[in-house]
């Protein structure tokens, strides 16, 4: 019994009231007008210059790459002009050497080469004409630009945006430290290494994923407004939203058009409340923090994203551990345990690693629904080394986790009521009864189960959206989201090539798009799965 209760202790420590959830997004609101008012407030409110978003009649096979904190995606995209697209794509994790290595030509070196094997793998023939050609000419100049291939490169790391394959990094978050790297020109990087390779690739635009985000749930999703919000919740969490230039206070350096007065701005959530006044601060978030290499920064994103939440439930498991008036995952004899063996964590077990626990246990956790939690006792097993764990022990594991989990879909709630409210589309008369669209991108959200179902919960808590607004709320996630966003501003960036050097793309393109059927069924898969997750 001293178990269960002092999970219940632990559970109690992650509520995140209606009345909590209230109080983060009045606060919410104040950080983000004080964002869009001055530079150095918690919420950077970057002015992206982007200042329109698709309506799904864009056209072109494209390339994408997204560097997020776990992952790094190349992929091609074939824009099909009627809402839908085709993908082609490929996925390796970051080795854990390179997101802290020496040079920043360590990282770009191995894009760089991710790419060519891409290349090599799905646009075999483009790209042994490409080398053809090359060794066929006299100076390397000499190739066709038109049979190089554009490429949006979507960089999920906070970045002072020059022009559109333009900009300078501000500072690495999510475990990534390479000093080298700061204030550099990310693009300029990756171009470099391309080049190193010869391959027939131009850096053509610099994408934060929650502009993609943003970009291609517009694209497939076209509504009388435009989605609002790209939302990422995956290794890391951040937002970017449509914002009314009116309100945007602060100095713009670079030329923009001001034809929609809107601009899309990237908030940088993933720092907001860095002072704590009114995130929830458990022993855990302290001891978390303290670990990182940037303690009392993105204190948001480390109560809300998949690289913390499965280290706090490490925590908490550790704490539940040592607690000596409690038995958990120990037993003194087989007999108390319906698997009729003793219980015991081997000494390597991940639980005693920090960063051991993967933030899919916690997904595995909510999941298990089984009456002996069997799915999850041998995930306990087989991934942390916790052997023959008894139903007690997985239940008390289930508990904390799904706590934590909650609060994280809690807090999700508040940014994103927080925009919703900002934007003041819920009380403009113009849109009485349209869906608000928001596109949301990353594993968090994909994979935890009920992770949207909880966000509503909370919105319909929350003043000014309640029961009627949360349901005009429209969230879906824009799987691959980032390099179709990307694509879509790759195709853009082409386009001001040949034009103009403005800033302001996506007006030309939609100067430039031609009028399709926009309930046209989409004639590829990749979409279906967004219609399912509707
Ligand atoms: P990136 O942030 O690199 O774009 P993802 O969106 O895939 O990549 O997010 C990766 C993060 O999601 C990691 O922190 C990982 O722990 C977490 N994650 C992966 N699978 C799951 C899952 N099934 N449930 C919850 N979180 C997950
Ligand atoms: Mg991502």
């Amino acid at each position: 019994m001293a178990l269960e209760t002092q999970t219940k202790t632990v559970v109690g420590q992650f509520d995140y009231s209606d009345e909590d959830v209230n109080k983060g997004v009045t606060e919410f609101l104040r950080q983000m007008s004080e964002g869009l008012e001055k530079d150095g407030a918690s919420l950077s409110q970057i002015p992206t210059y982007v200042t329109a978003v698709p309506n799904g009649t864009e056209k072109g096979l494209y390339m994408a790459v997204d560097l997020g904190g776990t992952n790094f995606r190349v992929c091609s995209i074939q824009l099909n002009g009627d809402t839908t697209f085709r993908l082609t794509y490929t996925k390796v994790a970051i080795p854990k050497e390179l997101m802290v290595a020496k040079t920043a030509e360590e990282l770009f070196a191995f894009l760089a080469k991710q790419i060519e094997i891409f290349l090599r793998t799905h646009h075999g023939e483009h790209f042994e004409a490409h080398i053809r050609r090359r060794m066929t000419m006299s100076s390397p100049e000499g190739f066709k630009d038109e049979n190089v291939f554009r490429l949006g490169f979507t960089f999920s790391f906070p970045v002072q945006q020059l022009g559109i394959n333009k900009g300078t990094l501000i500072r690495w978050t999510k475990g990534f430290d390479i000093p080298d790297a700061v204030g550099k020109d990310v693009c300029a990087l990756l171009q470099t290494e391309i080049d190193k390779l010869h391959l027939p690739v131009k850096v053509a635009a610099l994408v934060n994923d929650t502009v993609g985000t943003l970009m291609a749930r517009s694209y497939s999703s076209p509504g009388k407004s435009g989605a609002i919000l790209g939302a990422i919740f995956g290794t890391g969490t951040n937002g970017a939203y449509v914002e009314k230039l009116s309100k945007l206070k602060k100095p713009l350096a670079g030329e923009y058009d001001n034809s929609t007065g809107e601009m899309v701005i990237n908030t940088e959530w993933g720092s907001f409340d860095n002072q704590l006044k009114v995130l929830p601060n458990t022993p855990w978030d302290i001891q978390l923090d303290q670990a990182t290499p940037n303690p009392g920064i993105q204190m948001y994103e480390k109560r809300v994203s998949g690289m913390y939440l499965g280290e706090i439930l490490r925590l908490a498991v550790i704490d539940l551990l040592k607690n000596p008036d409690v038995a958990f995952f120990r037993d003194e004899n087989s007999s108390s345990n319906d698997w009729r063996s003793t219980t015991n964590i081997a000494e390597h077990s991940p639980l005693f690693k920090q960063w051991g626990v993967d933030t899919s246990v916690l997904s595995v956790a909510a999941a298990d629904t089984t009456p002996e939690l069997s799915i999850l006792r041998q995930e306990l097993e087989s991934n942390l080394h916790v052997y023959a764990p008894s139903l007690e022990d997985a239940q008390a594991f289930k508990a904390i986790a799904c706590a934590i989990g909650r609060r994280a879909a809690r807090l999700s709630a508040v940014a994103i009521a927080a925009i919703v409210l900002q934007t003041g589309k819920l009380t403009d008369p113009e849109l009485e009864g349209e869906p608000i669209d928001i596109g949301v991108d990353g594993s968090l959200v994909e994979h935890y189960p009920y992770f949207r179902d909880m966000i509503y919960e909370a919105l319909r808590a929350i003043k000014g959206v309640g029961e009627e607004g949360a349901k005009r709320i429209r969230i879906g996630i824009a799987k691959d989201g980032s390099g179709v966003g990307a694509a879509l501003i790759a195709l853009v960036a082409a386009g001001m090539e040949k034009t103009t050097s403005t800033t302001d793309f996506i007006t030309d393109l939609r100067l430039n798009a031609k009028k399709t059927d926009l309930t046209a069924v989409p004639e590829h898969s990749e979409l279906s799965e967004l219609a399912a997750a509707e």
